[in-house]
């Protein structure tokens, strides 16, 4: 059989979740044992997301095979099962550069290189290849229905109408239903507006995903179906929830996989649903009975987005754990040896996650020194671990001025140096050392004990390295090399001696934790800070 189709589109405005939808879908025809892919759509003009800000885009989510990605990716892989490439991220300079390098060769040679065909058809070729292994294929197109950038993609799900037929593609539309307060009233006629939008190009929406504080009462049901012309039953209310992982259930508790089902021209007889993983998970959450206060140390705490991950990872590493997490977010630019006690002194758990450029640097280092001599549990990822290097280089080596030449070129101690492939890269898209590279743990380490096995596999996104030059050292003085890339020799985990729990890791975990299986350096963080609280 070859794969039915669900686009889903937003309407009124972004940041309502179309990834959280878009995964729950993907998980409910998961649970009915259908074989689902999933991809995201990005309208914008940069290749990949790796050279935006965490102000313009939030994490950056890196995929097995170094695609550096929007963050719903992360969603999909949390949701579900379904295994992400960088086919799975389909963005506007992606397509872009793959016509126009085509043009060039010569293979459209006498023709007219246009939107309506050429590029529409690269991104209908792209949509069918992530399709080919999978019996319903979720396409989740990013921004909001009417911006400029969106229009090829959608025209382009258009498309999919006749060349699979209405039977195999549907459109799932999530719009917001607005209060207004003075009035005690909620508003329908954004819904309205989004949905005409979508059908000036052609698209009916088969199914409206409502968000809404509250609940939505029949009579304003009614009234959408009557003005978008979805049925009654199609029109989901998507009320906001306590955690992200509840939506499954409460969406089909509301209906929608059988609707998902009719719509998609499914027998419901002929599927067995089993969600009770779900159930499970929701009633873990719903009986956790321990608290731990865990510190992000970081420069981005203001933005929800920029540690998605990494706070995902704690929370499923919480549920595991029987604890429900008191995450406490803390600038970095703003700690200082004077207050660093204050302002860490009640922690359970102390995270510092990955990050670029120098700002907040100093901070960071003086959290680092005060976990360590504190003891308490501490967890260093990707820029984390480097900070722990320099605070120990500094510290306990007594090199005073140790740095990561990313930070300070011309430090006397570069304890923290540049990758070797890396001298003489320009380019800043896709070239940092990205994607799966397994490490040989050490025998009695934290590392190893998180996973009972001698070789790991773990995806990176950095483009410095712990200096060898200075290995031997910091053995000397005891840090513990827990974790090594074999093929070139690269330090990927260190530990603190005589810590009740201190590592840092040069990958990324938080990528690879799902709410069924915490990932287990998250697992025993957690486990360990409760220990300590
Ligand atoms: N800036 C550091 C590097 O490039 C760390 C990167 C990260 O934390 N992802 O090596």
């Amino acid at each position: 059989m070859s794969s039915k189709y669900i686009f889903v589109t937003g309407g009124v405005c972004s940041s309502l979740g179309k990834g959280i939808s878009s995964s729950s879908i993907g998980a409910l025809l998961e649970a009915c044992g259908f074989r689902i892919a999933m991809t995201k759509v990005d309208p914008y003009i940069n290749v990949d997301a790796g050279t935006m800000s965490p102000y313009q885009h939030g994490e950056v989510f890196v995929t097995d095979d170094g695609a550096e990605t929007d963050l719903d990716l992360g969603n999909y892989e949390r949701f579900t099962t379904s295994q992400l490439t960088k086919r799975n991220s389909i963005t506007t300079g992606q397509v872009y550069n793959e016509v126009i390098s085509r043009e060039r060769r010569g293979d459209y040679l006498g023709r007219c290189v246009q939107v309506i065909p050429h590029i529409t058809d690269e991104i209908r070729r792209r949509i069918k290849d992530v399709a080919k292994d999978a019996d319903i294929t979720i396409i989740e197109i990013g921004g909001t229905v009417g911006d400029i950038e969106s229009v090829p993609f959608l025209e382009a799900a258009r498309q999919f109408i006749t060349d699979v037929g209405k039977d195999n593609v549907i459109f799932v539309h999530l719009t917001l239903v607005p209060q207004i307060h003075a009035a005690d009233e909620f508003k329908t006629k954004p819904t309205q507006h989004s949905v005409q939008k979508l059908r000036e190009i052609g698209i009916q929406p088969d199914i409206l995903l409502c968000r809404l504080e509250g609940h939505m009462p029949l009579a304003m049901k009614k009234k959408i179906s009557l003005f978008t012309n979805v049925e009654e039953d199609a029109i989901i209310e998507a009320t906001t929830v306590k955690s992200i992982y509840e939506v499954p259930t409460i969406y089909d508790s509301k209906g929608m996989t059988d609707v998902l089902l009719r719509k998609l021209r499914i027998p419901i007889e002929s599927v067995h649903k089993d969600l009770s993983i779900w159930q499970n998970l929701r009633d873990k959450i719903n009986s956790l009975d321990k608290t731990a206060k865990i510190a992000v140390v970081g420069k981005y705490i203001e933005l929800q987005d920029a540690y998605k991950s990494i706070y995902e990872a704690l929370n499923h590493a919480g549920i595991a754990n029987g604890a429900k997490l008191e995450v406490h977010k803390i600038q970095s630019d703003n700690i200082t040896a004077e207050n660093v006690d204050e302002t860490l002194k009640d922690m359970d758990g102390i995270l510092i996650p990955g990050g670029f450029g120098d700002r907040g640097v100093e901070g960071k280092i003086i959290t680092a020194q005060y976990a360590r001599e504190h003891k308490i549990p501490f967890f260093g990822i990707c820029l984390g671990m480097q900070i722990m290097v320099i605070e120990y280089a500094r510290n306990v080596l007594g090199l005073d001025r140790a740095n990561s030449t990313e930070f300070d070129a011309s430090t006397d101690s570069p304890v923290i140096s540049l990758l070797e492939e890396q001298a003489g890269i320009d380019n800043k898209g896709g070239t940092m050392r990205l994607g799966s590279y397994d490490s040989v743990t050490k025998e009695g380490t934290l590392l190893r004990k998180a996973y009972g096995t001698q070789i790991i596999s773990e995806r990176h996104r950095h483009r410095y390295e712990f200096n060898n030059d200075y290995r031997q050292q910091f053995i000397d003085k005891g840090l513990i090399i827990a974790g090594v890339y074999e093929e070139e020799d690269l330090v990927e985990s260190v530990e603190w001696p005589g810590h009740p729990f201190g590592i840092g890791v040069q990958f990324h975990p938080e990528f690879k934790s799902k709410p069924f299986s915490p990932h287990p350096i998250f697992r025993d963080f957690i486990a360990a800070a409760l220990g300590n609280s």
